[in-house]
This record gives structure tokens, sequence and C-alpha cells, in this order.
């Protein structure tokens, strides 16, 4: 009897979950989170601070700092790896991507070297994260 109450103090009106389940990503430790919509994104689980600031951002307005490659010529290597200089909403990340697809860069490149900038109007930019010398 305890136990039903418990997990109708979880649901809403409609029978939907109140309390979202995951896992910490900021440390290898993942701790296991619970945040609860109905007591104003209250987390539960988080070993430190920072896991309930993840926790309520992930329920609320998830983000995600994007790493890909992109084509380089005239470099040993084929790829440069690139990521944004800041976090994107996560219902954008796969079209953030998509817009690397098209993109060529000539070396030498530098870290740090802009390869998309406001992607997709977010003031976020994709950037270089290694210097890729020039073949000779
Ligand atoms: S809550 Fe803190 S200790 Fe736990 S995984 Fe997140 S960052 Fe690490």
């Amino acid at each position: 009897m305890k136990k039903l109450e418990l997990e109708r103090k979880k649901t809403d009106e409609n029978g939907v979950s109140a309390v979202k389940e995951l896992v910490c990503i900021m440390c290898p430790r993942g701790c296991r989170l619970k945040v609860d919509e109905s007591k104003d994104y209250a987390v539960t689980g988080n070993a430190c601070p920072r896991g309930a600031e993840y926790g309520r951002k992930e329920v609320t307005n998830p983000t995600r700092v994007v790493t890909s490659t992109v084509k380089v010529e005239g470099a040993v290597h084929a790829r440069c790896p690139v990521k944004t200089d800041r976090d994107i909403p996560r219902p954008l990340v796969r079209k953030a991507v998509a817009l690397l697809d098209g993109v060529v860069l000539k070396a030498p490149v530098r870290r740090g070297d802009k390869v998309v900038s406001d992607i997709l109007g977010t003031g976020a930019s994709f950037i270089a994260t290694r210097n890729m010398e020039a073949s000779e």
C-alpha cells in the first residue's frame, strides 16, 4: 500500500511520471539522479552540487558540446577534429553536425580556427581542435 502511494506521487494527473531518472555525466562516478518536476525540479541522488545543476538543466534545457570531424586537404591526415566552442541545444545537434558535411579545410589548420560560425543562430562556432600541418 505504501509503495503504491509512493508511485502515485511520482505521476501527474495524466499518469505521466513527474520524476525523471538519469545518470549524471559530469564525472566518472555516474550518480543516478532523480529530478522531480512536481517539486520545482528538485534533484536527489547526486553526490555533489554539479549533479544537481546537471540534472535540473538536463530536464529543463538540455545542451551539448558537439564533437565531430571535417575533411581537410593538403595534410597528412584526411580529417580534422572539431568541436563547438560552447553548448548548443540538444535538439539542434544533428542539424549542426550536418552543417559540416560540405566543409573542406585546407592545410595548414591551426587549433582554434573557426570552421563554421553562428551554428543555426546559436552564436556557437565549430572550431578546429588540433593543428594540421601541410604535407610536403
Ligand atoms: S553528482 Fe557529482 S559526484 Fe555524482 S556523477 Fe555527478 S559530478 Fe560526479
